[in-house]
């Protein structure tokens, strides 16, 4: 199995800013107010103000998947091999490449959450203080299905089973300062997994990967896959029958 982290970086030559450096969205809006439990709180309509604006472009198609959200879904058709994709980012753009499973580890931006019932359905308005969840009828019980600062991200079961048995890591466009996902490539390595890092430039984890590919996403993961996909085919020549070790 071949177990797949990504990042905003993935993201950023979709349009999306990532959270640190140039640009990122933690110089415009403070994370204590947008992405954290207390911030919601504090002011809630602060919070979904953020979230709605974000929300509105992706639904209106502002972003498209890039090169890279394509190549990994041909890696998931291509590979042979289970291939295990877990993003970080709450945007649809691995869904829309065509990629058949991803799992978001921090959540979904095109769906909420009620604080009630403790449902969670598709959302593609806006959120408010008044909106009324339409599984409980409660009033001001919904928030955006976006796992914050100081929460536990999402499917971390099943997160870390695959990080015990896949044979090759690869975390792509992420910064490796987010825990738990940045201590997700150290797990594998444990457990004897390669571990393979791309990213625009050697991120705060880079010592802990076997290798580094450096450069924009749209060009070192497409390059990357077709470099996975044919070496397989050099392994397992069509026809299916496997060749003597
Ligand atoms: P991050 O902002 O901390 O780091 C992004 C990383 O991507 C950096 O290391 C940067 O060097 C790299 N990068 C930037 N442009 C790149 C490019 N063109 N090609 C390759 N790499 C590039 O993001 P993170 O590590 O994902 O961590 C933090 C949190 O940010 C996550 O919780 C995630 O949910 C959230 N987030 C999500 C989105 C989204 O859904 N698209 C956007 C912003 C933040």
């Amino acid at each position: 199995m071949i177990f797949i982290l990504t990042g905003a970086g993935i993201s950023r030559e979709s349009g999306i800013a990532t959270f640190r450096g140039a640009g990122g969205l933690w110089g415009k809006v403070r994370v204590e107010d947008v992405a954290t439990p207390e911030g919601f709180a504090r002011d809630p309509e602060r919070a979904h103000a953020f979230y709605n604006a974000l929300r509105r472009r992706l639904v209106a198609g502002a972003f498209a998947p890039n090169a890279a959200h394509q190549a990994l879904a041909r890696l998931e058709s291509g590979a042979g091999e289970p291939v295990f994709l877990v993003t970080q980012n709450i945007d649809d753009l691995h869904e829309r490449a065509g990629s058949a499973s991803v799992l978001h580890m921090h959540g979904e931006l095109r769906k909420a959450r009620c604080r009630n019932c403790r449902g969670t359905m598709l959302w593609d308005e806006d959120l408010s203080r008044a909106s009324r969840c339409p599984l409980c009828g409660a009033a001001g019980s919904l928030r955006p299905h976006v796992v914050w600062f100081g929460e536990m991200p999402l499917r971390l079961g099943e997160i870390e089973a695959a990080l015990r048995s896949c044979r090759q890591f690869v975390a792509i466009g992420t910064s490796g300062t987010v825990y738990p996902a940045a201590g997700f490539a150290a797990a594998a390595r444990e457990r004897g997994a390669g571990a393979l890092e791309l990213n625009l430039e050697p991120s705060a984890n880079a010592a802990v990967f076997d290798r580094g590919i450096y450069g924009r996403a749209s060009e070192t993961v497409p390059r990357w896959v077709e470099e996975t996909l044919k070496n397989r085919q050099s392994r397992f020549p069509a026809g299916g029958i496997l060749p003597p070790d």
